[in-house]
């Protein structure tokens, strides 16, 4: 069966990501963070992307920052469909889609049910592209970091986004077990901006959160190379006074436990249910970890120390999708079976 045509020129790919959405055609790839400023008044789209990520705590009273996605998935409709409307057009030369696009291929969860994955292409209609087809994501991850998914051996995958973690055995192209958890990258933010407010009064805003996250975040104090500690300046919520805290990796790593063991109990899960044709494949292959919240400090030892078996960190483990979208989208014959509309 031949479900792409010939013509490659105008093929786009679209990971939808609660934390980031990158766009990508054949050889390129654009990321952008999954934001928009609306006006309150009338919601009229106002910035989009890095551009509202830099409004974020900042905007004017007639303004709102929204995020239209939530654990993975479409939460706020129009403001998905603005979003991505937005972003395809700083994303693509106007000519090409004013030409029209021929292929577009989005991805979504697994852990997604047929509602879900009915909003998301009522998002991707207004694009009219000639043909749409999803494709799960932990698969195009494991096709972005290199795996060949149509082999016979199990292949795990651990994909820890923004707002979801899917943890995935693939065998022959298709996803075998799977367990999904709403626990990932911003609940880590989450977790430090409680334990700011709570052991130092001190108020801080997601992106903050976020930065003491990628400066001295860990998911164990036994680091082999801590980094520096951060220093946080905020305002007593109290008194309104401006404090100063030094933060280092082994607090942090403190607040972080009981979410880092939500994921690994995810993990475990997921290799107990996994086929015994396919554990031995998989205690050989290893883990293979991906998503932006995988960066985490110290989580690839964690995760080695408490299984014992081989785990490989995705070096560019924020664009995997992307990635195995494009190689989709340059051999489409090769990966159509993993394709659906
Ligand atoms: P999604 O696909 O859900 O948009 P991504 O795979 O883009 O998610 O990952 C986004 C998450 O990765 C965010 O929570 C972000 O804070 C986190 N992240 C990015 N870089 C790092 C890092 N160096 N250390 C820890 N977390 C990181
Ligand atoms: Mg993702």
């Amino acid at each position: 069966m031949q479900i792409f045509g010939l013509r490659k020129g105008n093929d786009i790919a679209i990971d939808l990501g609660n934390s980031n959405t990158v766009l990508a055609n054949i050889d390129r790839s654009l990321s952008h963070p999954s934001l928009v400023v609306l006006s309150k008044k009338d919601n009229t789209l106002k910035a989009v992307g890095t551009q509202a990520f830099e409004m974020l705590g900042k905007v004017q009273e007639n303004l709102k920052v929204v995020k239209p996605m939530k654990e993975g998935l479409i939460a706020d409709f129009n403001s998905t469909k603005e979003m991505l409307k937005a972003m395809v057009a700083l994303s693509y030369p106007k000519s090409n889609i004013l030409s029209g696009i021929d292929h577009l291929v989005a991805g979504v969860p697994f852990a997604s049910n047929e509602v879900e994955r009915r909003a998301l292409r009522d998002a991707l209609e207004q694009f009219k592209a000639s043909k749409t087809f999803l494709i799960y994501e932990p698969i195009a991850a494991a096709l972005g970091i290199g795996l060949d998914i149509t082999e016979p051996d199990g292949k795990f995958v651990v994909d820890i986004g923004g707002g979801i973690t899917e943890a995935v055995v693939i065998s022959l192209s298709g996803i075998v077990n799977h367990q999904a958890i709403r626990v990932a990258g911003e609940r880590f933010d989450e977790d430090i901006l409680l334990h700011i407010k709570k052991e130092y009064n001190i108020d801080i805003g997601s992106n903050m959160a976020e930065q003491v996250k990628i400066r001295v975040g860990a998911a164990t104090g036994q680091l082999d190379d801590p980094p520096p500690p951060f220093d946080l300046v905020g305002k007593d919520c109290l008194n309104g006074i401006p404090k100063r805290i030094t933060l280092d990796h082994g607090e942090i790593a403190h607040v972080l436990d009981r979410s880092v063991l939500q994921i690994e109990q995810a993990i475990i899960q997921a290799l107990e249910d996994c086929p015994p044709e396919l554990a031995g494949d998989i205690y050989a292959n290893g883990i293979h970890l991906t998503g932006g919240g995988s960066l985490l400090r110290g989580l690839k030892e964690r995760i080695v120390e408490k299984l014992r078996i081989p785990v490989h960190q995705d070096a560019e483990a924020l664009c995997s999708v992307a990635r195995g979208m494009m190689r989709v989208l340059r051999e489409p014959g090769q990966f159509q079976t993993v394709l659906f509309k």
